[in-house]
C-alpha cells in the first residue's frame, strides 16, 4: 500500500510517520521541496496546483493530511492563507482522492461546534464555528465530504505531543518562571496526544480500507474532561513532584472574558467519542495517561 502524508513534521504529523509505516510505504512531505522516488514534490498546501501535482505524481492508496494553518488567533487576519490550507487544499486532496479512488484521511476540531451547553458533542450536532479558524476548519470537512471520496475525518481537540510546542510545555516553561499564573477556567475539554491521534488513524484505516462503508466523520478525544487550569495544575504538581525546581506558587483560575484574545474560544470542547469506539471496536485511555507519558519524556530530557 502506498500512503501519501502531508504535514509530517506537526506534532501530529510527525507521530503519524512512525504510526503509518506498518501500513506500508509513506512518502512523507512538509511544505519545503523534496526529493521523493517520484521525484521532487512540494507538499505546500497554499501551493494548489503544486499539491494536486504531488499527489498525481504518487498516486497512493490512501492520503493522509495531518497539515493545518493552526495559529487560531492569527487566522482572523490571515484570512484568505488560513482559507487556502484548511479550505481549499482539503478541497484538491479530495478531489484527487476520488480520482485515483484513494481513501482521504483528515483532522477537524471541535472548534466547529458554537461550545455552548455542557454536554460532549455528537457528530450528528449542528455546527457553528465562533471563529475564522473553526469556518475554514467546518469548510475543509465539507469540501470533503461533498466530493464523494472515500474519507475518513477525525475532530479532536486540546492536542499535544511531545514534540512541538503546546499547553502543558508552555505551562511548565512559564511555572519556571513566575510565582503567579492565572489560567482560564471555564473551558471545559480533552487533551488528546498526537501519539493517540496517529495510532487509532492506523487502525481505522485498515478498517475502513476492508469495509469503506465505515467512512465519515468522528469524534476522538480519551475520555474524562478538564479545564485549561486544572490541566495546568496537573501539569505543574506533576514536574514539581518530580523534582522540578518552579517558580510558581498560585495557579488562579480566571474566566475566558478576563482573558481576552483576537479569536473567540467555545467554552464546551467535549467530544462524544461513541461512534468511533462502536464502529471500530475501540476503548480510549483517560486523559492524564497521555499527558503523564508527554512529562514524563517532556521531563527527563
Ligand atoms: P501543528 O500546528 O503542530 O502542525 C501543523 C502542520 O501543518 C505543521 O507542520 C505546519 O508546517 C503545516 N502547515 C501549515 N501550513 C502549511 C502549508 N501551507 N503547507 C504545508 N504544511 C503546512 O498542528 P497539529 O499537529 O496539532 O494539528 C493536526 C491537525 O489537528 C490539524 O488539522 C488541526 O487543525 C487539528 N487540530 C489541532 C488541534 C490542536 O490543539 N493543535 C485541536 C484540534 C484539531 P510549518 O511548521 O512549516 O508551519
Amino acid at each position: 500500500m502506498k500512503i501519501l502524508l502531508l504535514g509530517k513534521d506537526g506534532q501530529v504529523g510527525w507521530e503519524l510517520q512512525r504510526a503509518l509505516l506498518v501500513l506500508g510505504e509513506v512518502v512523507a512531505l512538509s511544505r519545503h521541496p523534496a526529493s521523493t522516488p517520484y521525484g521532487t514534490l512540494s507538499g505546500d498546501l497554499a501551493d494548489l496546483a503544486g499539491l494536486r501535482a504531488a499527489i498525481g505524481a504518487v498516486a497512493p492508496d490512501v492520503i493522509v493530511n495531518a497539515a493545518a494553518y493552526t495559529a487560531v488567533d492569527k487566522a482572523e487576519t490571515e484570512r484568505e492563507l488560513a482559507h487556502t490550507v484548511n479550505a481549499l487544499a482539503s478541497q484538491v486532496m479530495a478531489e484527487e482522492a476520488k480520482r485515483l479512488d484513494a481513501l482521504l484521511v483528515h483532522y477537524s476540531t471541535d472548534y466547529v461546534f458554537d461550545g455552548t451547553g455542557t454536554s460532549a458533542w455528537k457528530e450528528s450536532d449542528a455546527v457553528s464555528p465562533v471563529n475564522y479558524y473553526g469556518d475554514t476548519k467546518l469548510q475543509g470537512e465539507q469540501l470533503i465530504v461533498a466530493s464523494g471520496c472515500k474519507h475518513l475525518i477525525f475532530r479532536t481537540s486540546w492536542v499535544y505531543a511531545a514534540r512541538g510546542n503546546n499547553f502543558a510545555k508552555t505551562m511548565l516553561r512559564l511555572a519556571r518562571e513566575k510565582q503567579t499564573l492565572n489560567i482560564i477556567a471555564d473551558q471545559i475539554g480533552v487533551p488528546t496526544s498526537a501519539e493517540l491521534l496517529a495510532d487509532v488513524a492506523v487502525l481505522a484505516v485498515q478498517k475502513t480500507l476492508a469495509n469503506p462503508a465505515l467512512c465519515g466523520i468522528y469524534h476522538l478525544a480519551p475520555t474524562g474532561e478538564t479545564s485549561w487550569h486544572a490541566y495546568a495544575t496537573y501539569v505543574i504538581e506533576f514536574a514539581r513532584h518530580n523534582g522540578e525546581t518552579l517558580a510558581v506558587e498560585a495557579i488562579n483560575p480566571i474566566a475566558t472574558t478576563e482573558y481576552p484574545t483576537p479569536a473567540r474560544r467555545p467554552l464546551n470542547s467535549r467530544l462524544d467519542t461513541q461512534k468511533l469506539c462502536k464502529a471500530f471496536s475501540l476503548q480510549l485511555p483517560d486523559w492524564k495517561v497521555g499527558v503523564t507519558r508527554m512529562l514524563m519524556e517532556t521531563l527527563n530530557k
